[in-house]
C-alpha cells in the first residue's frame, strides 16, 4: 500500500507538470527575455540614427546606452541563470519520469489514460499483458476495459467513476476483468481525473494492478474466519462445508464444488449442494483407488487429480454414466488433509465444459481444501471431545482426576452419586481423603507403589459412603503422562459393585448349597472331598466317606406328595447333621442321597458307631404335619487311604457299598470290600454286553405252563426271558432284568418280548387251543417311559391282528404305587383292547385291596414264598385261602406260583385256587418243547 501511494505521488507529479510553479517561472523568464531584447534593439537603432547630430545629447545618450547595456547584461545574466535552473528542473523531471517508469515496470502495474471527450484510451502494453494480451491484440479504447469488467462488478465500477468525476470520491476500485483465456482475475485501478480551466473533466488516467493473489489471500482469510466461527459455534459439518462451497460458487459461477469425506477407505458425501441428488447418492460409499474417478484417485494417491475432459480420461472410464447424471465435463479434485497429513476427504470442482485450472483456480482449490480440512478436523475433534465429555458426564462409573501432587482436580456426577460426596467437598483436597477405613496404611502404600512404578493399579475396595453405608467398588487408577514423560494426571475410575457382589454371593450359595436342606450340595461336596484328600495326604491322616440313601423315601413322596417328602428330607438332613462333629461334612447329593465326610480319623474313631447312630436316628418316626412316616437308611462306607486314595474311586466304593447294604436288606451300613468292586465291574461288563444282546439275537423266550387245577390241562404259558450269553452261557433274568431296568434297555427288550409272544400265540391258538393265553412280564420302567420312549405295545397288537385276550400282562404291585395317571391310563388302554392283567408276586408288597379294585385286575399270582410253606405252615395255608376267597369275591382268578409238590397242588385245589404254575408241572422250556408238552396235556 505504501509503495502504491508512492507510485501514486509520482504519477501525480508527472501529470501535474503543466501546473508546476517552476514551469511558470520558466515562461515568465522567456517573456522577460523577449521584452529585454526588443528594448535593447530599439535603443541600438535610435543611438545609430542620432550619433552625429547632437553631441550633448550624445553624452546623455551614451549614459543612457550604458545604463541600458547594464540592464541588458543583468537581464542576460538572469536569463542564463533561469535557463540553468530550467535545465536542472528538466533533468530532475526526466530522472523522476525514468524512475517512475522503472518503478511502474518493476511493480508490474499497467498504465491507462482515458480521454473523456473522445473515449479514446491509452492502455499500456503492461496493462494489456496483465490481462494476457499482447500490445497489438487489444484496441486502445475505453471499451477494451469496460467490456471486460465482470458483470457483477460493472455497476460498482461505474458508480465509483461517476462519484470521482463529480469530485465526491477517490478513484480506487477493485473489480474482475475477463482475461484472454476467458477467465476472470481481480484488479485494482487507481486514477485521477483532469479538468480544464472551467473545471470540466477532460481526461482520467491511472494505474492498474493485478490483485488476484492478494484478493485470494484475504478471501481465504474471510472464509477461514467464517468457517472457524461456524465450527466453533458447533454448526453441523455439512452446513460448514456447504458454506465453503457456496463461497466458491458465488465468486465463480461456472464452478460446481463438492466435498467428500473419507472414512475407512470409502468416500461419503460431505457437501455438494449443487450436484444432482442422484449423482451424490451414486458417489456415496465409493471405495478409493486409482481409476475411481477424480476424487477416488486423488484420495488414494494423496495428490491433486485434474481431469480436464472426463470423457477422455481413464480415471472416469467406469463413471461416464455418472458424469452424465451430474451433467459435468471436467473435474479437478484436491485431497483434503488433516493436520497430521492424513487424507480426510476430497475437494472437487466440476465444470459443465471441458477446462483446466489456471494458477488462480489451483490456489482456490488448495485454499478450499485447506479450509475444509480445518472444518473436518475441528469437527472430528469436537465430536471426540463431546463424546469424551458425554462419557465423563453420563458414565455410571465414578471418575476422579487428580494431579501429580495428588490434589483432586475434578470428579464426575457418578462419583457424587456413588460416594455421596459433592465435587465442592473434594476438589482441591488430597486424594488420600478418600482412603477407606477398612484398610491399613500398607494397603495404600502398595497401591501408591504400583501407580508410581507402572502407572496403574486395580482391585476391589471396600469403602463407606458419606451416609455411612458400606459399599464395594472395583477401582482402577491410571496415569496420563506429559510429553516429557512426567506425570500429568492420574485418573481413578470406579464402579459400585455392591449389588453384583450380593448377587454373586447368592449365586455362589445357590451353586454350592442345597436350597431345601441348607446342606452343601454336590458341587461343594466335590470341593470338600478334594480338599480332604489333599489335607489327609499332607497330614498322613485318614478319613471315612459315607454314602447314605434313604430306603422307601420314594414311597413317601409318591403316597403323601412332594411337600411331605420335602419336610422329611429337611428333618432327615438335620438328624444326620446332628449325628456328626462340626468338622465333618454332611452334603446332600440330590434326591434322598446324602454323603458324609468323617475327617481326621484315628484308631479310636468308631465309624460304625456314627453310621449306626445315623441309621437309628433316621428310623425314628417322622412327623410330617398330620402324617407320620417311617423310612430307614442304607449306608455305604469307604476309607481313605485304605480302600483308595483317589476322588473318583472313593465315590465309586461308597456307592458300591451302599448298593450292597441295600441288597443285604436295607436299614444297615456296609463297608466297601474288594469283592464288591469285582461285582460292580462284573455289572459294568454285563451292561455293556446287554446293550448289544438284542441286535445280536442272544435272547430267547422260554415258556412255563400254567395249569388249570380243575381240568388239569395247560391253559396258559408264562413267557420268561433267557439270555444266551456268548461267554457265560444261559443267563437268568434275575441277573440282568434289574440292569436292563437301570439302563432303560428294558423298554426295547420288553417290546421284543411282546412281539415274540404275539407271534407265538398266533401259532399256538391254532395248534394247541383257540383260547390259549401267554402271559408276559412287564417292568414298571416300561410304563413310565422315563427314557423318553413310550412303549408301543398297543400298536404291536393292532399290527398283528391278534385278539387282545390272547395276552396277559403281568404287573407288580410297586408299579401301582405310582401316583401319576400314566400307569392307570395304560391299564385302561389294555382293558379297552381286551388285554388281561395279572398282579404278579402277590403278597410280597402292599397287597392292598384298594389297588385291586382300582386297577381292574384279572388275575392274582400268589408269590412262591407263600406256596412254599403251604404244607407245613398253617398260617400260610390260611393266608392263601383268604387270598383266594377275597379274589373270588372281587371276581378275580388266582394263580399259585412255585408249585413244586403234589401236596401243594392238593391243598391249592382244595382251597379253590384256579391255576397253578411250578416245577411240579414243568420249569420254563423252549417253545418247541412247550408245544409238545401242552399238546400232550390236552390229549
Ligand atoms: P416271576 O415273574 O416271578 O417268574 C417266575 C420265576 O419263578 C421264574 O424265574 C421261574 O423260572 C421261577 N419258577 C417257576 N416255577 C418255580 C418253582 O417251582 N420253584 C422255583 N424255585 N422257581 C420257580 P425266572 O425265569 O428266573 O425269572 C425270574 C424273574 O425275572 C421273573 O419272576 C420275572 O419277574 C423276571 N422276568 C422274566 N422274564 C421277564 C421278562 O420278559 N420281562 C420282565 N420284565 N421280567 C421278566
Ligand atoms: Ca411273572
Ligand atoms: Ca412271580
Amino acid at each position: 500500500m505504501a509503495q502504491h501511494n508512492y507510485q501514486l505521488q509520482r504519477f501525480v507529479i508527472f501529470f501535474r507538470a503543466p501546473h508546476n510553479p517552476s514551469c511558470q517561472q520558466y515562461h515568465y523568464a522567456k517573456r522577460l527575455m523577449r521584452v529585454s531584447l526588443s528594448v535593447f534593439g530599439v535603443l541600438l537603432f535610435s543611438t545609430g540614427v542620432n550619433a552625429t547630430a547632437v553631441d550633448t545629447q550624445t553624452q546623455s545618450n551614451t549614459i543612457a546606452f550604458i545604463i541600458l547595456t547594464l540592464i541588458l547584461i543583468i537581464l542576460l545574466l538572469f536569463l542564463v541563470h533561469r535557463q540553468r535552473q530550467l535545465r536542472r528542473f528538466n533533468y530532475q523531471l526526466r530522472q523522476s519520469e525514468a524512475r517512475y517508469a522503472r518503478a511502474v515496470k518493476g511493480t508490474r502495474d499497467g498504465l491507462w489514460d482515458w480521454n473523456l471527450q473522445t473515449n479514446q484510451a491509452y492502455l499500456s502494453p503492461r496493462w494489456k499483458s496483465l490481462l494476457g494480451f499482447k500490445d497489438h491484440e487489444l484496441e486502445n479504447h475505453a471499451d477494451s476495459f469496460y467490456s471486460r469488467i465482470h458483470p457483477k462488478d460493472k455497476q460498482r465500477v461505474e458508480s465509483i467513476t461517476q462519484a470521482h468525476l463529480q469530485g465526491k470520491a477517490e478513484y480506487d476500485v477493485e473489480f474482475r476483468l475477463k482475461n484472454k483465456d476467458g477467465k476472470y482475475r481481480w484488479y485494482r485501478s487507481v486514477g485521477e481525473v483532469e479538468r480544464d480551466e472551467q473545471g470540466t473533466p477532460t481526461k482520467m488516467a491511472g494505474v492498474l494492478s493485478d490483485i488476484t493473489a492478494k484478493k485470494q489471500k484475504s478471501d481465504h482469510e474471510i472464509w477461514r474466519n467464517k468457517i472457524l466461527e461456524l465450527t466453533s459455534k458447533g454448526e453441523a459439518l455439512t452446513h460448514v462445508l456447504e458454506e465453503v462451497i457456496y463461497s466458491i460458487e458465488k465468486e465463480n459461477p461456472d464452478m460446481i464444488a463438492s466435498i467428500l469425506l473419507l472414512k475407512k477407505d470409502k468416500l461419503y458425501c460431505g457437501a455438494a449442494p449443487n450436484l444432482p441428488e442422484a449423482f451424490n447418492q451414486a458417489v456415496d460409499g465409493v471405495e478409493i483407488g486409482v481409476g475411481k474417478g477424480s476424487c477416488g484417485s486423488a484420495a488414494f494417491l494423496k495428490e491433486r487429480v485434474v481431469v480436464e475432459d472426463i470423457k477422455q480420461h481413464p480415471y472416469w472410464k467406469n463413471y461416464l454414466e455418472l458424469a452424465e447424471i451430474g451433467g459435468v465435463a471436467s473435474c479437478w479434485s484436491e485431497p483434503i488433509f488433516d493436520s497430521s497429513n492424513e487424507v480426510v476427504g476430497t475437494f472437487a470442482i466440476y465444470h459443465r465444459y471441458i477446462c483446466s485450472p489456471n494458477d488462480f483456480e489451483i490456489k482456490l482449490i488448495e485454499n478450499a481444501a485447506t479450509l475444509a480440512g480445518i472444518a473436518i478436523e475441528r469437527h472430528l475433534t469436537t465430536e471426540r471431545l463431546q463424546l469424551a465429555s458425554l462419557v465423563y458426564q453420563n458414565s455410571s462409573e465414578a471418575m476422579l482426576i487428580f494431579g501429580a501432587d495428588r490434589s483432586i482436580l475434578a470428579v464426575n456426577p457418578a462419583f457424587e452419586s456413588i460416594t455421596g460426596y459433592t465435587a465442592d467437598e473434594v476438589v482441591g483436597k488430597q486424594a488420600d481423603i478418600l482412603n477407606s477405613e477398612f484398610y491399613e496404611q500398607h494397603f495404600y502404600d502398595a497401591m501408591s507403589m504400583a501407580v508410581k512404578h507402572v502407572g496403574q493399579w486395580q482391585g476391589e475396595v471396600k469403602d463407606r459412603r458419606k451416609n455411612g453405608e458400606i459399599y464395594y467398588k472395583w477401582l482402577t487408577i491410571n496415569t496420563i503422562y506429559s510429553d516429557d514423560k512426567s506425570v500429568y494426571r492420574r485418573v481413578a475410575l470406579f464402579s459400585d459393585i455392591t449389588e453384583r457382589k450380593k448377587s454373586e454371593q447368592i449365586i455362589w450359595e445357590q451353586a454350592n448349597y442345597d436350597s431345601l436342606t441348607g446342606l452343601p450340595n454336590r458341587n461343594m461336596f466335590n470341593d470338600r472331598l478334594h480338599q480332604e484328600i489333599k489335607k489327609s495326604k499332607r497330614d498322613a491322616s485318614g478319613f471315612g466317606l459315607l454314602l447314605l440313601d434313604l430306603d422307601r423315601f420314594k414311597e413317601v413322596n409318591d403316597t403323601l406328595g412332594h411337600d411331605y417328602g420335602d419336610i422329611l428330607l429337611i428333618e432327615a438332613a438335620s438328624r444326620i447333621d446332628e449325628s456328626v462333629r462340626e468338622t465333618d461334612t454332611v452334603a446332600r447329593l440330590g434326591g434322598d442321597e446324602f454323603t458324609i465326610i468323617l475327617s481326621e480319623l484315628d484308631e479310636d474313631s468308631h465309624i460304625e458307631s456314627v453310621a449306626q447312630k445315623i441309621i437309628d436316628k433316621l428310623s425314628e418316626p417322622f412327623q410330617l404335619k398330620e402324617e407320620v412316616a417311617y423310612v430307614s437308611a442304607s449306608i455305604g462306607i469307604t476309607l481313605y487311604p485304605d480302600d483308595s486314595d483317589s476322588f473318583e474311586s472313593l465315590l465309586k466304593n461308597a456307592d458300591q457299598a451302599m448298593y450292597e447294604a441295600k441288597n443285604l436288606g436295607r436299614n444297615r451300613y456296609q463297608y466297601f470290600t474288594h469283592s464288591m468292586q469285582d461285582a460292580a465291574q462284573n455289572r459294568m461288563r454285563l451292561i455293556a454286553d446287554l446293550r448289544q444282546a438284542i441286535s445280536r439275537q442272544e435272547f430267547e423266550l422260554y415258556y412255563q405252563p400254567i395249569v388249570d387245577l380243575r381240568s388239569e390241562t395247560i391253559k396258559k404259558a408264562e413267557a420268561l426271558l433267557r439270555w444266551h450269553h456268548p461267554q457265560r452261557g444261559l443267563v437268568n433274568p434275575s441277573e440282568f432284568i434289574s440292569l436292563a431296568e437301570e439302563t432303560g434297555l428294558i423298554v426295547d427288550l420288553g417290546e421284543w418280548v411282546l412281539q415274540q409272544a404275539i407271534m407265538q400265540i398266533g401259532e399256538w391258538r391254532e395248534r394247541i387251543s383257540p383260547d390259549f393265553q401267554i402271559s408276559v412280564n412287564t417292568s414298571p420302567v416300561q410304563y413310565q417311559a422315563k427314557n423318553g420312549r413310550k412303549n408301543r405295545w398297543l400298536s404291536h397288537f393292532k399290527k398283528s391282528k391278534t385278539s387282545g385276550n390272547a395276552i396277559v400282562m403281568e404287573i407288580t404291585e410297586g408299579m401301582m404305587m405310582d401316583a401319576s395317571n400314566i400307569v392307570a391310563d395304560q391299564l385302561i388302554g389294555f382293558r379297552n383292547s381286551g388285554i388281561q392283567v395279572a398282579l404278579d408276586d402277590f403278597g410280597t408288597g402292599y397287597s392292598s385291596l384298594s389297588y385291586l379294585k382300582r386297577f381292574d385286575i384279572d388275575y392274582i399270582k400268589i408269590d412262591r414264598a407263600f406256596v412254599k410253606n403251604l404244607e407245613n405252615d398253617p398260617d400260610d395255608r390260611i393266608l392263601c385261602e383268604a387270598i383266594v376267597v377275597m379274589a373270588h369275591k372281587l371276581k378275580l382268578k388266582v394263580i399259585a406260583e412255585g408249585v413244586e409238590t403234589e401236596g401243594q397242588r392238593t391243598i391249592l385245589k382244595s382251597i379253590n385256587c384256579d391255576f397253578a404254575q411250578g416245577f411240579l408241572f414243568s420249569p420254563a422250556i423252549d417253545n418247541v418243547a412247550f408245544e409238545k408238552l401242552a399238546r400232550s396235556s390236552l390229549s
